[in-house]
């Protein structure tokens, strides 16, 4: 019954394979890059790198405050955050072909001579970077998250009633049981039928000691 839960998991493969591909593409773009930015410093000075790199962390930085917000504020704010980011990968995705024409990765060719273009390349490949980062560390936290879970028979089972949080209109209150060896049931929302006895049926399944109060999350 313990592995119940991690089994219904499994490995992303397709999603690994392309997720593998983008991360290699990116490397390697980042890594002609970095050439190409090693060469233009040598002649030029390094304020662009500096500024490039600067506003790269800042671009994170709000994009991170975006995602952190994604669930709050209206509809309508909701919409406007999303259009901004879609005007920003816009954005992106023409300095990109700005910046690498094919000429760009022929030998001797394709110099970075402006301070503008060192700028625009540093920030995308700091970008680049940090976005690999990123999928490396969400692959790292969902493999814990998706460790194979033992549960011990003196484990307490119980259950809980989550309510979604202010200003988040899209969930719905909802039933979990849950486990001190990590397990967790699947969300029941209070509005289906008898949710509140399938919820305790699922912890009874899971573990011989279910708590009978229902807790409040
Ligand atoms: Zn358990």
């Amino acid at each position: 019954m313990g592995s119940r839960g991690a089994s219904e998991r499994t490995f992303p493969w397709r999603l690994v394979l392309l997720l593998g591909c983008a991360v290699a593409a990116i490397s390697w773009i980042i890594a002609v890059d970095v050439v190409r930015l090693r060469r233009a410093v040598e002649t030029t000075d390094t304020k662009p790198v500096f500024a490039g790199a600067i506003a790269a962390l800042c671009t994170a930085a709000w994009l991170g405050t975006m995602a952190a917000q994604r669930r709050s504020g209206s509809r309508q704010q909701a919409s406007v955050r999303t259009w901004m980011v879609i005007g920003w990968l816009v954005a992106v995705f023409f300095a990109l072909i700005a910046t690498h024409s094919r000429r760009g990765y022929e030998p001797g060719r394709g110099e970075l001579t402006s301070a503008v273009e060192v700028g625009v390349v540093t920030y995308l490949t700091v970008i680049a970077g940090l976005f690999i980062v990123g999928i490396v560390a969400l692959f790292w936290w969902q493999h814990r998250a998706n460790r194979p879970i033992t549960h011990d028979p003196d484990d307490l089972v119980e259950v809980w009633r989550v309510e979604p949080s202010a200003g988040d209109r899209r969930r719905k209150p909802y039933f979990e049981a849950r486990c001190e060896c990590g397990w967790s049931g699947q969300h029941i929302y209070e509005t289906t039928p008898g949710a509140r006895s399938k919820a305790f049926a699922i912890a009874h399944r899971h573990g011989s000691h279910v708590v009978p109060e229902l807790f409040q999350d």
